[in-house]
């Protein structure tokens, strides 16, 4: 897709340009809730109208042909098409489209857990400095792959000089993820290192839930880690070489996390199908890069929504197969797996539902 697109429209909408020339381009999370209000205020601008404090609870659709949404004050909204991006945390919309019997897939998707290391400690292996980087270096990232018993273990979504942040979207569950200023300049290196789950083959206990199997188990990972991480937004951690070796942490390293940390025995109670995977695949990335096997980095749970367990299938013309006037999109239709594809698809489904208007 044309990513050089989006990138400027995001310039024009406030970011800093430097994401047009960047290997690696970073907006920054302290600059993007402006960038969103001018996003959204041009499209007031054009005509757009924008909800605030409104979800949609259900879909009134007649001969397999949508005819209104419905609020959550009971209104009802006539529409003949409706692009659905309500992103991969949306688990009223999977649970409304299987009740009604919409035809929804379950996905492959990923999960495992964050690690954190001193920032210095990467840049000391990616520099191969000692003591403090150049003041004229940036906070060094990494990138990380390694097959372990026919799946993939890998990095995901790792932010140098950042946080991990809690981004749990309903009670009785610890899910963490990881974000960056612009600046990158905390004192910590995070990332999801996250093992490739196939529904068809992982998670034969979950055949039951039918295309909601993968949802469920990662429903039932998040209430593990809030259950063992305290029964609050504490989260769950373990020492990196306690997780590898087997041994409960007696205490951990200082973290980004704000909620903080509980000492918990993740080696025994992540699943096999994670653990011993994620066990195997951290010595190998300490193979790969020297030091960061260390006890001075903690493994935090969980690492849950890296993408959507479920996809809301679409022909080619991008409307669901069976229900007319209905474009599944984004990250929460299995469409995008981050900011830019999930603007690209926003923009193809766009064209899309314009057809004919
Ligand atoms: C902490 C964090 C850091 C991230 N960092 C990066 C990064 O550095 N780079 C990157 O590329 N990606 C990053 N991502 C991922 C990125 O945010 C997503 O991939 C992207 O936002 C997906 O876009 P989307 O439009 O498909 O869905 P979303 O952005 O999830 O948007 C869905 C919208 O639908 C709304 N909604 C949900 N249900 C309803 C309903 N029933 N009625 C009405 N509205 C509803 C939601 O409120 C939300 O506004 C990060 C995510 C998190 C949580």
């Amino acid at each position: 897709g044309d990513v050089r697109r989006i990138f400027e429209s995001l310039v024009f909408h406030g970011a800093t340009d430097q994401i047009l020339v960047d290997a690696h381009p970073h907006i920054g999370t302290n600059k993007l809730p402006k960038i969103v209000q001018n996003i959204r205020e041009v499209i007031q601008q054009h005509g757009g109208e924008v909800h605030f404090n409104t979800k949609v609870t259900d879909f009134v659709i007649k001969d397999n042909t949508l005819k209104a949404i419905v609020l959550n004050d009971n209104n009802e909204m006539a529409v003949d098409r409706v692009i659905l991006a309500t992103g991969h945390s949306a688990r009223d919309i999977f649970d409304l489209l299987h009740k009604k019997d919409i035809a929804l897939q379950a996905k492959s998707f990923a999960m495992g857990v964050r690690v954190e290391h001193p920032q210095h400690i990467i840049d000391s292996i990616q520099y191969h400095c000692s003591g403090d980087r150049s003041e004229l270096l940036p906070a060094a990232s990494y990138s990380l792959v390694e097959q372990v018993k026919d799946r993939g273990v890998y990095s995901f979504c790792m932010c140098p000089g950042g946080f991990i942040v809690p981004a749990a979207t309903a009670p009785g569950e610890v899910v963490v993820n990881g974000m960056s200023p612009s600046k990158r300049n905390n004192l910590y290196a995070n990332s999801g290192i996250v093992v490739e789950i196939n529904v068809d083959k992982d998670i034969p206990k979950y055949e039951k839930f039918g295309a909601l199997k993968g949802l469920e188990y990662q429903k039932a990972l998040e209430r593990l880690a809030f259950t063992s991480g305290g029964r609050t937004q504490t989260a769950p951690a373990q020492r990196l070489t306690d997780f590898v070796e087997g041994n409960l942490s007696v205490d951990l390293n200082p973290t980004s996390y704000q909620p903080g940390l509980n000492s918990a025995p993740l080696h025994s109670l992540l699943p096999k199908l994670i653990g011993s995977r994620l066990r195997q695949g951290f010595k190998a990335f300490g193979d790969k890069m020297h030091g960061y096997y260390t006890a001075e980095a903690n493994i935090v749970g969980v690492e849950s929504r890296t993408s959507s367990p479920v996809s809301i299938p679409r022909n080619e013309k991008l409307e669901h197969p069976v229900i007319k006037g209905l474009f599944p999109c984004g990250e929460g239709g299995g469409y995008a797996g981050g900011i830019v594809s999930a603007a690209m698809d926003g923009e193809r489904c766009a064209e899309a539902a314009m057809v004919g208007l």
